[in-house]
């Protein structure tokens, strides 16, 4: 039997939805209320600051982290929790940059996350060394990874579009030209294989709210491979990735390894958070995830194509090349995904025509697919998206 019959059972799913935006928010793992109910019963509760010892606060950003390693083909030590997946890339890329002194661009591809571009944009202010960004199409970067560029800064999967790179073709192009690499798997990590080890990666971010169930602002991981982590001088130069935080010296000296890209004091909440969550992958493998998801997206697309042939796929139509979403073009897309809302079919939109859909095998199977399918069809045949309420924006989208 699949395990996806059971580990659907392990998510609370509102009555009546079909929930197709696990991309940008996970569902709540049922354990995770009792979980953290008992946390703040018994450790904050009880033990007040006693809990940073003896309920073992202090060690869970590196506990999870080495949880979230085997998924995405990293060892025990090498990742660590913390902040927001913006924060990350930060460091990430500062301490890249640091890396490569003598050159001055990093390249990036304009299918990558806003937040990452604006980070990088800051940053170079901040260094105010002459850096540029440049942003090329996302199938195009192979062309321009030359000897000038310091950093390769791409998200392996496109938020928008779902399509992948090849995360192992792009890094050997960019050693073999010098360049320090910097992948963020916000849309990788609990939706395909990662293997960073076996792909040589130099430096990887990502986030765990959404495939992998953490919640809402749930903690960030960062991941150094082992020949740069006690190299780097972490920008962000906070008391806990200091080599003896609790020496309260005067002056900074980083950890050993990657305890050094800890900032401050870890999320303790979140981080309890993560952990029945993390419990649900204990159930799978990723590639049984993987095929699944894959089997998925392709119903979807099919069923898609063939129910309305006004939608233009805006995903890679080889599932090789796409991640665990399918986007569809629609110019009035933004009131179709309000309109199939209303009837329990979440999806979400990213302009400026783009009706996103992601895949989660963990608590999505066929007969939802199908469900989601039926309801795309009713609002585009009927123009049931063609209505006032529909047009005016929400803060998210
Ligand atoms: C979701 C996402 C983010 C969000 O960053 P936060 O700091 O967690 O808000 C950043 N980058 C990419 C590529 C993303 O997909």
């Amino acid at each position: 039997m699949s395990p996806f019959s059971h580990t659907k059972t392990l998510f609370h799913l509102p009555r009546n939805v079909v929930y197709l935006d696990g991309n940008s928010l996970g569902p709540m793992p049922l354990a995770a209320r009792q979980h953290v109910a008992t946390m703040m019963r018994n450790e904050w509760g009880e033990q007040i600051i006693k809990g940073w010892n003896d309920a073992g606060w202090m060690s869970l950003s590196t506990q999870i982290g080495d949880r979230i390693a085997p998924l995405i083909g990293a060892e025990p030590g090498q990742v660590i929790m913390g902040d927001t997946l913006s924060i990350k890339v930060h460091q990430a890329l500062a301490a890249a940059l640091a890396l490569n002194p003598g050159r001055k661009v990093i390249l990036s591809d304009c299918g990558n996350f806003p937040s990452d571009l604006y980070i990088a944009q800051g940053l170079i202010k901040t260094l105010d060394r002459e850096h540029t960004l440049k942003t090329v199409a996302p199938e195009d970067v192979s062309h321009y990874i030359d000897d000038q560029v310091a950093v390769l800064m791409l998200t392996e999967v496109d938020y928008r579009t779902g399509r992948k790179h090849d995360m192992k073709a792009l890094t050997a192009t960019a050693h073999a030209h010098g360049v320090i690499t910097l992948w963020d798997l916000a849309h990788s990590v609990g939706a395909l294989p990662v293997n960073l080890a076996g792909s040589n990666v130099d430096f990887a971010v990502g986030c765990t709210y959404k495939y992998l169930n953490g919640g809402p602002g749930a903690p960030a991981f960062i991941y150094v491979c082992p020949r740069y982590v006690n190299k780097i001088h972490p920008t962000l130069s906070g008391w806990l990735g200091h080599a003896a935080p609790f020496d309260f010296e005067l002056d900074y000296r980083a950890a050993r390894g990657i305890e050094r890209l800890r900032v401050g004091t870890p999320p303790v909440i979140a981080l309890k958070c993560l952990e029945p969550a993390l419990d649900i992958w204990d159930l799978v493998t990723i590639e049984q995830v993987r095929k699944q998801s894959i089997a998925l997206c392709e119903l979807f697309i099919r069923e898609v194509e063939a129910r309305c042939p006004g939608l233009t796929l805006n995903s890679p139509r080889n599932a090789q090349e796409r991640g665990s979403q399918v986007s569809f073009c629609f110019e009035e897309g933004y009131g179709v995904i309000q309109a199939m809302a209303e009837r329990g079919v979440i999806g979400d939109f990213r302009a400026p025509d783009n009706m996103r859909f992601g895949f989660a095998p963990l608590y999505i199977d066929e007969h939802d697919v199908m469900t989601a399918a039926t309801h795309l069809e009713e609002v585009i045949s009927n123009r049931l998206w063609d209505q006032p309420k529909y047009k005016t924006r929400a803060t998210v989208t």
